[in-house]
């Protein structure tokens, strides 16, 4: 009960907060106080009695309050100064009653006793507080042996037995209070023990850990070892991987450096290309404009020469004709005259083919290609006309011309006439041409299959050496140069054969042994049309048939020489024709005499053809009549412009006489309807 009453003392003014270290000072500072306040009360009462001085009592009491102020200024949480508080109390009792009782009471010892206190009462951190605490009891110890030896205050007159008690009463006291400093110094070193110990056995247990840890670390480190010799191993290798590729890169790079400086190099030479290329082009533009314009003005020179060529050989191929046909000359021209007229008209028909490869070939170098047309016309009849032609230069040679037909062939086809002519014209020629004297050339004509027709040239001739005969068809080349000082010759027939053929979608071959002779095939489509009610000509007739002399024919012609071919010719066949000189003329006989049949040559005077054409084609009163042109303008697109104009048949100096009186024959039969139908077509 007493001991827990004492506790509760012990901690006045103790709170959570103050940690323990602090908490026993505090406790110690309490214990004291307290314990001193009744020893003070003890001894102030014992000295009261022993000395009947009550005064001893009175200031023991003080003291005790004092004591007791203590515990109070620690219940306040005032505990520094409560340590403080307790040292300066314990030196006023020891200075009261040291002054007091005088030396012989042996007080002072409680001045040795107060040296230990603050070492137990105050923390290390308390430097200050500790250092004045001891000072204290010190500066006590020798104010009290200065008042001793210099008797300052004059101690109460005691006798010697009280001395004595009160010398063993303080003794007492001085040893309780030593007694409990040293038990709390024991009791500080026990807890301290204590602490020590389990301080020890936490760091023994952390040393037992630590050693786990180390031999744990131990392990880890020698798995990090390994693992480190490992990834500088392997660092090692990837160095030197590395380096290996990096000298690879080092050379990539250094190729790629090179090629991109050979890129750059060969960049600058192609812009210098392009460059060049640019001034090329520009050039080759300048060229080929000019090549252009030389080109047109070639071909507009061609036109022109064969404009101009063909009027003459107009009258010198009429003439000759006339004269070698002409019924009233029979048996009246010396032998050699005729020879002679006979190769007038064969040359002149060389002339003709000559001048026709030209201009077609003019045509190809300008980029031209003429449409191949397909019109209706007499198969047997064409044949026998080109035939009769080539008979006089075959003649003169003493070479046999024959022409055989085939009967499966119809008796009209479709086709370009114009074309056709002209590649039978070239193979006729070539074949007379390379066949001696007492040899023959025969014109096979015939049908392949239901969808194509032949054209056969076969000669008896010299024949074409076999490495020779794929050149034959380019143009200017000739088999054998020799032949061209022998028997003359462009080069050129061949070659625009073959590509007429083509354009006809057909082929042209050859078979040539050296020696027995030559032939040539030419490949057509077999074309037919339809509904064709048309007469053949009967064949073997030579001879033009005499036409109706009521029939009207005007022809408009400005050259003299035309003039009197044309009458001949139709003085022949039984037509006295009107001739007007120009174009203007042409139109009032037009109006005056309503001919059945107009003949128009396309260039004339006053009025041209053409303006003449529309004025008739303009007039209702002579639209209907039908017009045949006769022109020098031998280009398809002259030709498809007069055409337009209203012409209604086209026919090229010079003119084959056959050709001229088919259609002259065909409009005087049938003139009104065919004109009107194309008018009526052409007006609205
Ligand atoms: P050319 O105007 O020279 O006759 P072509 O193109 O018509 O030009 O003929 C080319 C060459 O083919 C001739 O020069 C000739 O060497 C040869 N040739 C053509 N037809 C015959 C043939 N029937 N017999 C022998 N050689 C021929």
């Amino acid at each position: 009960m007493i001991y827990h009453q004492f506790n509760i003392i012990k901690k006045t003014g103790l709170t959570s907060a103050v940690k323990d270290d602090d908490a026993r000072k505090v406790m110690i500072v309490n214990s004291f106080s307290f314990l001193t306040a009744l020893l003070c009360t003890f001894c102030g009462v014992s000295l009261s009695l022993i000395s009947g001085q009550w005064i001893i009592l009175y200031t023991a009491m003080a003291f005790v309050a004092g004591f007791l102020s203590i515990l109070l200024l620690n219940r306040k949480h005032h505990y520094a100064m409560a340590k403080f508080g307790l040292l300066f109390v314990y030196c006023c009792v020891m200075l009261y009653y040291g002054t007091t009782f005088g030396e012989s009471t042996q007080v002072h010892f409680l001045g040795l006793f107060l040296i230990g206190v603050p070492l137990l009462i105050c923390s290390p951190k308390e430097r200050g507080l500790k250092c004045a605490c001891m000072a204290m009891p010190l500066t006590g110890l020798i104010l009290l042996e200065a008042n001793y030896y210099y008797q300052v205050v004059q101690p109460m007159e005691l006798t010697r037995s009280m001395t004595f008690a009160f010398r063993w009463l303080i003794m007492a006291v001085v040893v309780v209070l030593n007694g409990m400093v040293i038990s709390f110094y024991q009791v500080n070193i026990a807890s301290l023990v204590k602490t020590l110990g389990i301080r020890n056995r936490s760091l023994r247990k952390r040393h037992e850990e630590i050693a786990g840890k180390e031999a744990e670390l131990k392990l880890a480190y020698k798995e990090l070892e390994s693992y480190n010799e490992k990834l500088e191993r392997e660092v090692e290798n990837r160095t030197a991987q590395l380096n290996a590729n990096y000298k690879v890169q080092g050379e990539i790079l250094k190729d790629l450096q090179h090629t991109l400086a050979q890129m750059k190099r060969k960049d600058l030479q192609l812009e210098e290309y392009v460059a060049e290329l640019e001034t090329l082009r520009a050039n080759l533009t300048t060229a080929r404009d000019e090549a252009e314009n030389a080109n047109a003005a070639k071909s507009a020179f061609l036109r022109e020469i064969s404009h101009e060529i063909r009027n003459p050989l107009n009258a010198i191929i009429g003439i000759s004709y006339l004269l070698l046909n002409d019924k009233s000359n029979k048996g009246k021209v010396p032998r050699d005259i005729v020879s002679y007229i006979e190769n007038i008209y064969t040359s002149s028909h060389s002339l003709l083919e000559i001048i026709n490869n030209v201009l077609e070939l003019a045509k190809i170098e300008a980029g031209k290609t003429d449409d191949i047309r397909q019109e209706s016309f007499a198969l047997r009849d064409w044949l026998r006309s080109v035939v009769t032609i080539y008979q006089n230069a075959a003649r003169l040679k003493d070479v046999g011309l024959q022409l055989q037909i085939d009967n499966g062939l119809p008796s009209h086809i479709l086709g370009d006439r114009v074309h056709l002519s002209q590649i039978l014209n070239n193979l006729l020629a070539n074949a007379i041409k390379f066949t001696p004297a007492n040899k023959k050339v025969t014109l096979y004509c015939f049908k392949k299959n239901a969808l194509q027709w032949c054209i056969r040239v076969a000669d008896e001739g010299v024949g074409i050496a076999k490495e020779k005969q794929g050149l034959i068809f380019q143009p200017f080349e000739q088999a054998d140069k020799t032949i061209y000082h022998k028997f003359g010759g462009t080069g050129l027939g061949l070659a625009i054969s073959k590509r007429i053929a083509e354009l006809m979608g057909g082929e042209i071959e050859v078979w040539s042994q050296p020696g027995e002779g030559t032939a040539f095939t030419v490949t057509l489509p077999l074309k037919i049309e339809k509904n064709q009610q048309l007469q053949e000509i009967v064949p073997g007739k030579k001879q033009f048939s005499v036409l109706p002399s009521s029939k009207r024919i005007l022809l408009m012609e400005d050259n003299q020489t035309n003039q009197m071919i044309m009458e001949r010719f139709f003085s022949n066949i039984g037509i006295q024709i009107m001739i007007a000189d120009n174009g203007q003329d042409g139109v009032a006989m037009t109006r005056a005499h309503m001919p059945d049949l107009i003949i128009m040559d396309m260039h004339m005077p006053k009025l041209t053809g053409r303006e003449a054409l529309k004025i008739i084609r303009e007039d209702p009163a002579l639209r209907h009549i039908p017009v045949i042109a006769i022109s020098a303008d031998a280009f398809r697109e002259q030709q498809e412009a007069a055409l337009e104009a209203g012409v209604n048949e086209y026919l090229i100096k010079p003119v084959e006489f056959d050709r001229l009186y088919e259609v002259v024959d065909k409009y005087l039969d049938a003139p009104c309807f065919v004109t009107a139908e194309r008018m009526v077509a052409k007006v609205s």
